[in-house]
């Protein structure tokens, strides 16, 4: 899916209260100029929230298996969000969760770090990590047509936890925010902020099939940690899949203090991540440093962009300072594992150069002189 399909305009519009483009796919804005990240942002400050953690307690009790080993699955990546949601579940709500991690495509020193330290403090942890010959070729061929070396990533990190559950028997997942209405998409139920919507997810998140990826090299067997397991299993063991968003107020900000008190939670050893202001978000991949960059060119909004669009939305800065942020680092080019990126994606210099510059969206950018610039940029 290219950048300009999704467009539909050809002008930009940033939304009045946050910062995000409506160049952003799925994203949707109302009569006042206001996305639907922001609207659902509002309506939290009407949600009865010691109410949603009685619900909480009540639906806990009722998935406890005494005498079984795990009570739930935790999609866990080791970052803040999915370690405070098991270090929640584990130690205040004395559930015993099996944390599941899909391999980041680049592993790197912080993101085994920090999960090493979370696993020290007593969890049960099943990795997979696919094929790494079918996996490199999967993000040079996707880097190179789309702009976006993740999209089998995508598949796995959302069908990994699921296989896992259905193979072990667990029936229930405790993923972490509902990703459509926190940040921006097409919700297509107030009951799926809550409660997974398996269609939702293959259609809105993976996009693809799976089995379209075999090649002369990639035979179908091949791309099973992709490809979801059939629903009539998941049926069998009843597996339910539920945000811990939809219980409690989600902040990314939060969380990343609260997990920071718990154990040896390094942050970025740069002092802030490429492309962005923020030390503590997405750490464990290499490759994101170059997949966030690209969402910049093919969408318009970067890093910097995103993060403090949430933080603007929990009301934790001001969208005047989050402009200055966005203007300061969205543009900034994803150079600490630059050597790593060719290496991996298996490209020169200038290939990649050239390969940046096929997904640059023409609605949004502009060449001016040897420069390109955004037509519309945020204000
Ligand atoms: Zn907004």
């Amino acid at each position: 899916m290219s950048g300009s399909e999704n467009l539909g305009a050809t002008v930009v519009r940033y939304c009045k209260r946050c910062l995000m483009p409506n160049s952003r796919p799925r994203i949707e804005f109302d009569g006042g100029g206001v996305c639907n990240a922001c609207r659902n942002a509002e309506q939290k400050d009407a949600i009865d929230w010691d109410a949603r953690r009685a619900e909480f307690l009540d639906v806990i009790e009722a998935y406890r298996r005494p005498g079984e080993p795990y009570d739930c699955v935790v999609p866990w990546s080791g970052g803040k969000d999915s370690s405070a949601i098991a270090h929640k579940l584990k130690f205040e709500f004395g559930l015993n969760p099996l944390l599941v991690t899909f391999s980041p495509l680049m592993p790197n020193e912080v993101g085994v770090h920090n999960r090493e330290q979370m696993l020290r403090l007593g969890f049960d942890h099943v990795m997979v990590r696919p094929n790494q010959r079918v996996s490199r070729r999967l993000a040079n061929r996707f880097f190179v047509d789309r702009g976006n070396p993740k999209i089998h990533w995508d598949a796995g990190v959302n069908t990994v936890p699921v296989q896992v559950a259905v193979n072990y028997g667990i029936p229930l997942i405790f993923y972490a925010e509902h990703g459509e209405s926190e940040y921006g998409g097409r919700v297509l139920s107030e009951q799926s902020k809550k409660v997974r919507d398996f269609t939702e997810v293959i259609e809105h998140q993976v996009g693809d099939d799976p089995l379209n990826w075999a090649d002369d090299e990639i035979s179908e067997a091949e791309l099973a940690p992709y490809i979801y397991p059939d629903l009539e299993r998941v049926e069998q063991v009843g597996v339910k899949a539920l945000y811990f968003s939809y219980f409690f107020r989600w902040s990314m900000k939060e969380n990343y203090e609260y997990i920071r008190d718990k154990f040896d939670f390094r942050t970025d050893p740069n002092g802030r991540t490429d492309g962005t202001f923020t030390d503590f978000d997405s750490l464990d991949d290499k490759i994101d440093n170059l997949y966030y960059h690209m969402q910049f060119i093919k969408f318009g909004f970067g890093r910097a962009t995103r993060d403090a669009s949430r933080m603007i939305q929990n009301n934790q800065m001001t969208r005047a300072e989050g402009l200055a942020l966005a203007r300061k680092y969205d543009n900034d080019f994803p150079a600490t594992f630059h050597a790593d990126h060719l290496e991996y994606l298996g490209l020169d210099e200038v290939r990649l150069t050239e390969i940046i510059d096929l997904h640059r969206n023409s609605e949004i950018w502009v060449r001016e002189g040897n420069r390109w610039n955004l037509r519309y940029p945020p204000e």
